[in-house]
Formats: C-alpha cells, structure tokens, sequence
C-alpha cells in the first residue's frame, strides 16, 4: 500500500466511524470533549494523517502512558464495533457455529471472573460476549478513569493487555471467516487499515504475546513489512 492509498482509506475511516454510529454492533464509547483523553485522541487522528503509522503510535512527549493506551483501547475498540457492525448478518449461528479464526483456532468464552468455565458458543455469541465484557470495562470509572486527576489503577496495563488480546480475536475471525464479505462491502482498505494500527500500536508497548497473534501472524507480517508501510 502506498501512502497515498493509507492516507485515502485512512480519510474514508474516520468519516465512516465518525458519522455512521448506526451501524456499530454495540454503542460507540465516546471521549467526553474538553477532557485529557479527548485532546491526546485529536493528536493521534493528527498524527495518523500524516501517513507514518509507527511515528502515530508512539506516545506523545511528556504523556503519560497509560492514558495513551487507554485512548487508543477506547479506539480500537470503535473501530473494530464498526467494522463487525457491518458483517454481522453474515456472522450467524449458522455460518459460524464456533468462534474461529481459521481451522487451527477455536475460541470458547470465559471472562475469568464472573465466567470461570468456558463456554463453547457460536461466533456471534462469542463476539457479542467479548464486545460487552470490553464495554464494561471501558466504562468501569475505577478502570478507565475519564475524570482529570483520577489514577488509573496500578494494574491497568494487565487490564489493557487482557482487553487488546480479546478484541484481536475479532479481528482474527473476521480475517478468517468473512474477509469475502468485507471485500464485497469494499470495507477491505478500512480493515487492512484499522489492523494495521493496531499491530504497530500493540507492537510499540509489547501489549499482545506472540502466540496468542499466531493465526494472523502471515498477515502481520506482510502489514508491517518495512517496504509496503
Ligand atoms: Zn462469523
């Protein structure tokens, strides 16, 4: 992909997150205007135009890390709502009767807390399941704190880690089982777009483990190989 060709799905990305929230599969989070959170995210949509996506995902001079992440998990997090938003009458219980990625990788559910066993259950209850465990936590003022001079909580790179690591496996099953759909929706370059953020974001705080990236690891590769970016 060319910069041009970034720049150009980048523009028609944002446009699409910014003013089609109807089409999300949950409700967008938003960024209270005026906030800390909301300037930090208006730099990294600034830096973002410029093309340079390993330059975008660094965190900005003086800033403080776990905000950055926070933000951009907030983002991710839309992006990702968008863009299942638009398969999800593709994605049914008798499409996807499992959460896959691929024929090696099954995912069955568990949050660890409030579900310990893990339930085996069709993508769409998965992917609904993910989406709204990812909800409450973002919503969780003790989690994502949006209010100025509220701490985050001293764990909240495991909270982010964990959050990241279950919002790749969207990705991961939408690669997998629905990229014909994507492509026939023309939302490809959106995708591609979108992934490749958050690879070079995840990669720049080593926020995923490499086994858990397995089944788009190709595709990972290709995305941030130094001559096509
Ligand atoms: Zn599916």
């Amino acid at each position: 992909t060319s910069l041009i060709t970034f720049f150009k799905s980048y523009r028609a990305m944002s446009f699409l997150f910014g003013n089609r929230s109807s089409k999300t599969f949950k409700p967008k989070k938003n960024i209270p205007e005026g906030s800390k959170q909301h300037e930090l995210m208006q730099h990294a949509a600034a830096t973002l135009g410029s093309g340079n996506l390993r330059l975008a995902v660094m965190l900005p001079e003086g800033e403080d890390i776990n905000e950055w992440v926070a933000v951009n998990t907030v983002d991710f997090f839309n992006q990702i709502n968008m863009l299942y938003g638009t398969i999800t009458e593709f994605c049914t219980e008798q499409s996807c009767t499992v959460m896959s990625a691929g024929p090696k990788y099954e995912y069955h559910w568990a949050d660890g807390n409030q579900v310990k066993k893990p339930i085996k259950c069709s993508a769409p209850k998965y992917i609904d399941f993910l989406m709204t465990w990812v909800q409450d936590q973002l919503d969780d003022e003790t989690l994502f704190p949006s209010k100025i001079g509220v701490p985050f909580p001293p764990n909240f790179q495991t909270i982010a880690k964990t959050i990241l690591k279950r919002l790749f496996r969207v990705y991961a099953h939408i690669y997998h089982q629905h990229f014909k759909e994507i492509v026939s929706l023309g939302e490809e370059a959106h995708l591609n777009t979108s992934f490749k953020h958050f690879v070079y974001f995840i990669q720049e705080f080593e926020l995923i483990d490499k086994k858990e990236l397995a089944p788009l690891q190709d595709l990972i590769d290709r995305l941030t190989n130094v001559t096509t970016s």
